[in-house]
């Protein structure tokens, strides 16, 4: 297992905006942590990321109870790009927290920059991008140091349809080299990049497991009712994964 959380939550004064979270993520699984706003997303990514701190629970990164920022890439949801530097710039000065030298950090920062498209972009001014650049860049800049598990906080929500597709099938080619957890309040987003999917709600989660189960929820549970109790947890249920519905229209094929 590469990351298992257990019973972490988090308290602003008497505000409990994560209530016990356990969560596991296997080498190179890609999760989507969904969940509405102000369900607890980007607190939950900070405290894995290493920016806050918990006020109970427990983080195990590789079996150590340390984790080290060498090993996690992150983007924040809002990245905080300086407009007059270039991206090639921004990625050199973002790069000195890494332990790379002058020479690596700049092959990796070229190496990067077409990885996410931005080549022909590399000398020109982040005042000047997209949406979808900028986020592109912050792409880059989370994996100039290879890490090994890749935190992004909500990366698609604020773009266009172009920046989203962009950003999405290079979250699909991340995938195959190192594990991912995104936050996004679409489901349409976690089920075109994800396999396995975290429901949050007011900070606990509600629901966890496969894409696969998801889809076949409905077919089984249809056949398993019989008490009154099991219609009420399936009515429960399945209104908690309309509400995600109801903001990803293109999801048709998940019909609970
Ligand atoms: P999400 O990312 O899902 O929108 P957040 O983690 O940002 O959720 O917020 C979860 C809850 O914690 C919300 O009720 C939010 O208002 C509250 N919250 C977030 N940050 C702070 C903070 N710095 N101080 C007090 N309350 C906060």
């Amino acid at each position: 297992m590469l990351l298992t959380v257990e019973k972490l939550s988090k308290k602003y004064k008497e505000h409990v905006a994560v209530k016990e979270l356990t969560l596991n993520i296997e080498h190179n699984q890609c999760v989507a942590l969904l969940g509405p706003n102000g369900s607890g997303k980007t607190t939950t990514l900070n405290m894995l990321s290493g920016l806050l701190t918990p006020t109970s629970g427990k983080i195990v990164f590789q079996g150590g109870t340390t984790i080290n920022r060498q090993d996690i890439g992150f983007l924040p949801q809002y990245p905080a790009f300086f407009s007059w530097m270039t991206a090639i710039e921004y990625l050199q000065f973002a790069g000195k927290l890494s332990n790379l030298s002058k020479r690596e950090l700049q092959n990796k920062s070229n190496e990067m920059l077409s990885f996410v498209g931005l080549e022909e972009a590399k000398n020109k001014r982040i005042g000047g991008f997209s949406g979808g650049m900028k986020q592109r860049l912050g792409l880059a800049q989370a994996m100039l140091h290879d890490p090994k598990l890749l935190i992004l906080d909500e990366p698609v929500s604020a773009l266009d349809p172009t920046g989203r597709r962009d950003v999405l099938n290079i979250m699909m080619e991340l995938k195959k080299k190192m594990a991912i957890l995104f936050s996004t309040h679409v489901l349409h987003d976690a089920e075109q990049v994800c396999d396995h999917i975290i429901m949050l709600k007011e900070g606990t989660v509600k629901w966890a497991g496969s894409l696969d189960s998801l889809r076949k929820r409905k077919i089984e549970e249809t056949f398993i009712l019989s008490t009154e109790e099991k219609l009420e947890d399936w009515i429960k249920s399945k209104e908690y994964v309309k509400e995600y519905l109801l903001t990803s229209p293109t999801s048709a094929e998940i019909k609970l």
